[in-house]
């Protein structure tokens, strides 16, 4: 077999202030500027604690995924802070956070991002690529978590041929394949029908309960929420009933 994986061990672990792998405080976003400016999030203090299962809940429009990409550092805030494993995400550089968003994070969006053309075992090598992992490991790791999500059959198969469920199936291997501390999903279910959705949701929760991988999930589906272990509520921009766990 492969030698153990230790992609994540040289990232920064939980400083002196939290024990929370993602520390957000005030956190504000602003889209556009002068007249135009919309407060997308208007004050968000919210801490990311490991190995939970946190679903961001709340209406269409009140800021579930700009609060998601902010934490996941795909966008930066306007005004706030966010501590990150210990780091002020301030001070890190680029490369670091490029660092930390492929091996330390892993994505899975309602619309299935990838590459179209490319084979199930191209799309899900691709974070193995970007972090200089040799073709072989490559090969081995993908085909590794495509047997964990029962896609191994489909390796070479176009994605762009996948079912909605499939493609998910590949996207969420493509999430784990550098073993993440935190898995973010926007609206993972938004475009399957229920049953298939029910899978998708079954796959998140496992490796949750087999990897203690933390989950942020942000939806608008009470179930899914339901099935969270904490829930925080958006409310234009704003958090509301902030420890309404269930
Ligand atoms: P949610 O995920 O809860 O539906 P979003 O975080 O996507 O909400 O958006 C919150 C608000 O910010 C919405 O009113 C949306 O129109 C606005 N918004 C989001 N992204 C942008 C952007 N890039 N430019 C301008 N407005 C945006
Ligand atoms: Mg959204």
């Amino acid at each position: 077999m492969t030698e153990p994986r230790t992609a994540t061990a040289d990232l920064p672990r939980a400083g002196p202030t939290t024990d929370a792998l993602i520390s957000a405080h005030g956190l504000k976003k602003t889209y556009g500027s002068g007249p135009a400016a919309f407060h997308a999030l208007r004050g968000v203090d919210l801490d990311v604690r490991p190995a939970e299962k946190l679903a961001i809940v709340g209406k269409s429009g009140s800021g579930k995924s700009t609060l998601m990409h902010l934490l996941a550092l795909l966008d930066s805030p306007s005004a706030g802070t966010l501590e990150v494993m210990g780091q002020d995400a301030r001070t890190l550089t680029a490369a670091a956070v490029n660092g930390i968003r492929n091996r330390a994070f892993g994505f899975v969006f309602q619309q299935f991002f990838m590459i179209p053309n490319a084979s199930v075992l191209e799309n899900v090598e691709l974070p193995l690529k970007i972090g200089g992992v040799a073709a072989q490991e490559r090969r081995l790791r993908a085909l590794a978590v495509l047997e964990q999500v029962e896609m191994a059959d489909k390796a070479n198969n176009r994605a762009t041929d996948l079912s909605g469920g499939q493609k998910q199936r590949m996207v969420i291997a493509r999430a784990i394949v550098n073993e993440p501390r935190v898995v973010f999903a926007d609206e993972p279910t938004g475009n399957l029908d229920t049953a298939t959705g029910r899978i998708i949701e079954d796959l998140l929760f496992g490796l949750n309960e087999s990897a203690g991988i933390t989950l942020v999930i942000v939806t608008h589906d009470e179930d899914l929420a339901s099935r969270c272990s904490r829930q925080v509520s958006l409310k234009d921009g704003l958090i509301v009933d902030p420890e309404v766990a269930a």
